[in-house]
């Protein structure tokens, strides 16, 4: 996959073929640059090499398959993966205010990591249908890129925040990174980019690592272990305490906030208790925090509490001041809000599931 590989990955397979490495500068640029649809397209390189590239690589590992739009113009694209002909989802936000502490006014693109999810949050839709693969970095950056194809215009902001568990799936997230964030690649700034994860504190530590200033999310949902347990099964495997010790390495190795998601869901984590337990978490560690009224989810239970409840959860937080807002959700009316993405495909008889291997 072309859009996948960096410019060291080119290099590389240049030198294999007796090419000079300026010819990765030129493969580069017809990729990221100039956006073309095939090999052939690329002008200055000789007709073998072309040929070459046509028969290892492909451009478009994705197919666009439907655009769904939205009342609020936030619009949900389905795409077909090129192997295995299964489906992800890529959901632009036109949004009007800094969500994540980028300026406003971005056009932002959720992207998802993998195909289906393991982590069994049971509020979430990405997970009903289990897991099936990693995708690639090309496959990554590719909903960038064909989301840009679609629109004509450039995204400016980037979550991690469609279908999957971008931690579970680090090197090629990483590999994904580097290349939407490059110079020769699609120039997207590090602050521009958030991933989002469900708290895998090993992972949270290993990205720290890479040099690059990318924000950080956590799904919160629950600021004392017993709460959170109960909806995210990884709070078992790494517990608040642990998670926070990952969150402190982060704080000490980049500049930017942590932002906390915690969505509300009626009766299970919008009691009081667990608004201060937050504003405890959120100031000992310097978090943001958004919250969001949960989307109800076919086939779930859960429901979102009342405005009223909502906004005293949200004074509580801001009364002890913590920098807190209450996100009103886009895209509710095409199942394209946060956690409605999930594998499934329209069809005439309706909607059917599409089940993992
Ligand atoms: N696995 C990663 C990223 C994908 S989920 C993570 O957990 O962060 C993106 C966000 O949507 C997460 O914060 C997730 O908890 C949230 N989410 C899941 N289901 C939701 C729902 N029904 N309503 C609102 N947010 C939801």
């Amino acid at each position: 996959m072309a859009c996948g590989l960096t410019d060291a990955d080119w290099i590389a397979w240049l030198a294999e073929r007796g090419e000079p490495k300026f010819r990765a500068k030129q493969i580069l640029d017809w990729i990221f640059k100039k956006r073309v649809s095939n090999f052939e397209s690329m002008s200055n390189l000789s007709p073998e090499l072309r040929e070459a590239l046509t028969d290892q690589f492909t451009l478009a590992p994705l197919t666009h398959v439907r655009l769904n739009g939205s009342t609020d113009t936030t619009r949900k694209f389905l795409f077909r993966l090129e192997d295995d002909g299964r489906l992800i989802e890529t959901v632009l936000i036109p949004a009007s205010r800094a969500l994540y502490g980028g300026r406003s006014d971005r056009l932002t693109l959720c992207v998802s990591s993998q195909v289906g999810c393991a982590f069994d949050c049971k509020f979430c839709a990405s997970g009903l249908a289990g897991f099936t693969r990693n995708l690639t970095a090309g496959e990554i950056v590719s909903q960038v890129l064909m989301a840009e194809a679609e629109t004509g215009e450039r995204v400016n902001n980037l979550v991690f925040m469609g279908m999957g568990e971008p931690l579970a799936n680090l090197n090629n997230l990483t590999q994904a990174i580097q290349i939407l964030n490059a110079e020769w690649g699609v120039t997207l700034g590090a602050r521009q980019m958030t991933v989002s994860t469900s708290g895998l504190a090993p992972m949270i530590e290993k990205l720290s690592d890479i040099p690059i200033q990318i924000r950080l999310a956590i799904s919160l949902h629950g600021a004392t272990d017993d709460v959170r347990s109960q909806i995210m099964p990884v709070n078992e495997r790494y517990n608040l305490q642990r998670l926070f010790e990952a969150l402190n390495i982060w704080n000490e190795k980049k500049k930017q906030k942590i932002t906390f998601e915690y969505i509300l869901i009626k009766g299970v984590n919008d009691g009081l208790d667990q608004a201060k337990a937050l504003t405890h978490r959120a100031l000992g560690l310097g978090a943001k925090v958004n919250l969001i009224p949960y989307n109800t989810v076919d086939g779930l239970e859960w429901e979102r509490p009342t405005e009223d409840v909502q906004e005293k959860f949200l004074d509580v937080l801001v009364n002890a001041g913590v920098q807190a807002t209450l996100r009103r959700e886009k895209g509710h009316d095409i199942d394209a809000a946060c956690g409605q993405l999930r594998l499934r495909e329209e069809t005439a008889e309706g909607i059917i599931e599409v089940a993992p291997v």
